[in-house]
């Protein structure tokens, strides 16, 4: 391999695991699903309030038709993924373990477009009127957050605002789904970059990316002159792609306990939000699909597929050959910051970077024991807390002493029970203490 001519940067601290699991799915190119006869597409899909809904049973839609649209400012459009009638508003099971409102959708088999807003000349319009169709089309972050990219794209006045980020470092082991976008829509990737960096009114566009992923960098270098995007390489370190981590690696800036990239004069946008950003302006095609990673040792043809939003697990994993054996665990997401799930039938979401097995073997069967002091934890901690400590504090159900210790800036990238030699289930914790401040603290203001 070529060294690649670029400057690579990186966070302090960290971990990164030996076999990531990406070898299983990375050279698979990505390929369309085909229609399904059903889709359920939760409502509630973004950070924020959800959508109304506006449609109704037995109502036919059209392919991109509103099906709901914002309540607010910090809210996301919802639209249909393909032509058919809308069956009912159902409970189904959501992602985070409990039951989620979802619409479900009886394709007709046309999969037809309805009126889609006209292209816009991104080079010659407003950023406010960018920003107006990135709302429109429903555009939320793709990385695993869904907060609403308008949102992010409208800091306060004050906060100014010189850096955009655009983050391709996918350090989660397993998904390779952002690499495949950056190889093969190279160009849309670098145009959604330069779209959301004349949204956001900043003069410096960059994608990072970490260097296990050459041959994107090559991909990106060679036409990011013509978009005037940069392209910046990044160690392959977890959690590489985490915010902070990254608006460090890439700028030097350090964002506050308690703060956004914004007080810092970043914003980062995933990669794939950028391509979805890229489809909205020129072609205005809201955002009812996206390329997910679909993996895991017991899953037969492991592989990255473009699944309309509403796809049912279940259905996704038919296409990669379902599996060779039983797995341990099904996760959303990858296996650092993902989130287990209990049933097949929960739906692809807007921000479903993957749909992970894991083998029962490759599951943790042991049981925690107590700390042996050997540091690893601390080592590892990108946010530089301590985490032996806290877990201590914490199992002592002393939360007053874990908030004086920092355990609100853990961003929960599970580095920390990675490295322990004592599996102690630490990152756990951390989310208990957190919840139980959070309560408290709402609690006091009532
Ligand atoms: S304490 Fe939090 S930020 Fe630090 S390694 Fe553990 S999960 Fe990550
Ligand atoms: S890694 Fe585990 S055993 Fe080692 S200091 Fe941290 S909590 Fe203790």
């Amino acid at each position: 391999m070529k060294p690649l001519k670029i400057k690579i940067v990186s966070f302090k601290k960290g971990v990164h695991p030996r076999d990531d699991g990406k070898s299983l799915s990375r050279s698979s190119a990505i390929r369309t699903a085909p229609l399904l006869e059903r889709y359920q597409v939760i409502v509630g899909q973004n950070i924020g309030l959800p959508p109304r809904v506006v449609v109704k049973a037995g109502e036919e839609v059209k392919k991109g038709q509103l099906l709901a649209e914002p309540s607010g400012f910090v809210s996301a459009a919802l639209h249909s993924p393909t032509s058919g009638k809308i069956e009912g508003i159902i409970d189904i099971p959501g992602p985070m373990g409990i039951p989620a409102e979802a619409i479900s959708i009886l394709a007709d088999g046309k999969d037809e477009w309805g009126e889609l807003p006209p292209p816009l000349d991104w080079q010659t319009v407003s950023g406010e009127t960018l920003k107006a169709r990135i709302q429109e089309c429903g555009i939320v972050g793709m990385g695993g957050a869904a907060f609403p990219s308008h949102v992010k794209l409208s800091p306060p006045p004050e906060k100014k605002v010189d850096c955009m980020i655009i983050n391709g470092a996918e350090c989660e082991p397993y998904l390779t789904a952002d690499h495949r976008v950056m190889l093969e829509e190279t160009e849309k990737v670098l145009l959604g970059a330069a779209i959301l960096g004349k949204a956001a009114g900043v003069k410096n566009t960059v994608v990072a990316i970490e260097v296990n992923k050459a041959d994107a960098i090559e991909a990106l270098l060679a036409r990011s002159g013509e978009y005037r995007v940069g392209v910046v390489g990044m160690k392959v370190q977890y959690p590489q792609g985490a915010e902070k981590q990254l608006i460090y690696a890439v700028t030097g800036r350090k964002v506050p306990t308690g703060g956004l990239p914004a007080d810092v004069g970043c914003i980062v946008q995933n990669v794939g939000t950028a391509v979805a950003v890229a489809d909205a302006v020129t072609g205005g095609v809201p955002l009812i699909e996206r390329v997910t990673t679909i993996t895991g040792e017991p899953v037969v043809t492991p592989g990255n597929w473009r699944l309309k939003v509403g796809t049912p697990v279940v259905e996704a994993l038919k296409l990669a050959g379902g599996v060779k054996r039983d797995p341990g665990k099904l996760i959303l997401g990858g296996p650092m910051m993902g989130f287990a799930q209990r049933s097949t039938d929960v739906p692809v979401m807007k921000n479903t970077s993957g749909i992970l097995l894991l083998d029962k073997a490759a599951i943790s069967q042991y049981q925690a024991s107590p700390c042996i002091r050997c540091g690893r934890c601390v080592d590892g901690c990108a946010m530089q807390l301590l985490p032996s400590p806290l877990s201590c504090m914490i199992e002592a159900d002393r939360f007053q002493d874990a908030y004086e210790n920092n355990v609100m800036d853990c961003i929960e990238c599970g580095s920390c029970s990675f490295a322990c030699p004592a599996r102690r289930p630490i990152v756990q914790q951390i989310r208990r203490a957190k919840a139980e401040i959070r309560n408290s603290l709402n609690h006091k203001k009532k």
